[in-house]
C-alpha cells in the first residue's frame, strides 16, 4: 500500500458516478485524474515504485485505459509497449483467450510477436474488479512465455476478489487506492 497522504491526493482526483453503466454500480471516472498533472505523473510513478531499478522488457495495456497509463508507464521505464485489445481489432498474426462475462463471453488478443520468450513484463491497466480481464491478459502474456513480473492498476475494488485472484497465479499486484462495493 502506498502511503495515506498520497492515496487521498490520489483518490480526490478519481470521480465516482453512481449507476452508471447500469443501476447499482458506482464508476470510477479516472479521466479527471488523468487531467490532472500532478496525479497524473504521481499515478504513473507510483505503479511501477516497488519494481524501480529493475530491468523491465514490456509494459502491456488492457484496452482502452491501460493504453494510457501503460504507455506513460512504459516510457517512464524505457520499456516497450504492448497493446491487450478486445477481439478482432489487431492486424497481424495474433494470440488469444476468451474469458467469461457476467452474461457470456469475450476475448482479448495480443499480436504474436509482440515478445519474445522470457520477456520481463508489467500488466497495466486502470481498475481490477473480478480480475477475470487481467487473469485473461496474464494467460495471453504467459502463452508466448512472457515472465509477468507484476501487474499495476491505479485502483482496486477489493469487494470483488481480483487482486488476489491474481495473486493465487503468482503475479505480484500494486494497487494505488481501494474502494469498497462494486
Ligand atoms: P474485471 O475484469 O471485472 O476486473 O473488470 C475490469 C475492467 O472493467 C477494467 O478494464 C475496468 O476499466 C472496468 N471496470 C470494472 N468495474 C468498473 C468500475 N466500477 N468503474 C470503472 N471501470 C470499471
Amino acid at each position: 500500500m502506498i502511503s495515506s497522504i498520497l492515496e487521498n491526493d490520489l483518490r480526490s482526483a478519481v470521480r465516482s458516478i453512481p449507476d452508471y453503466p447500469k443501476p447499482g454500480i458506482v464508476f470510477r471516472d479516472i479521466t479527471t485524474l488523468l487531467g490532472n498533472a500532478r496525479a497524473f505523473r504521481r499515478a504513473v510513478d507510483e505503479l511501477v515504485q516497488p519494481w524501480a531499478g529493475m530491468k523491465i522488457d514490456k509494459v502491456a495495456g488492457i484496452e482502452a485505459r491501460g493504453f494510457i497509463l501503460g504507455g506513460a508507464v512504459a516510457h517512464q521505464v524505457s520499456a516497450g509497449f504492448v497493446p491487450i485489445r478486445k477481439k478482432g481489432k489487431l492486424p497481424h498474426k495474433r494470440v488469444s483467450v476468451a474469458y467469461a462475462l457476467e452474461y457470456g463471453e469475450d476475448e482479448i488478443e495480443m499480436h504474436a510477436d509482440a515478445l519474445v520468450e522470457g520477456e520481463k513484463v508489467v500488466l497495466v491497466d486502470d481498475l481490477i474488479a473480478t480480475g477475470g480481464t487481467a487473469e485473461a491478459a496474464v494467460k495471453l502474456l504467459r502463452q508466448l512465455g512472457a515472465d509477468v513480473m507484476a501487474a499495476c492498476f491505479v485502483i482496486d475494488l477489493p469487494d470483488l476478489g481480483g487482486a488476489e485472484k491474481l495473486r493465487k497465479l503468482g503475479v505480484p499486484v500494486r494497487t494505488l487506492m481501494a474502494f469498497e462495493g462494486h
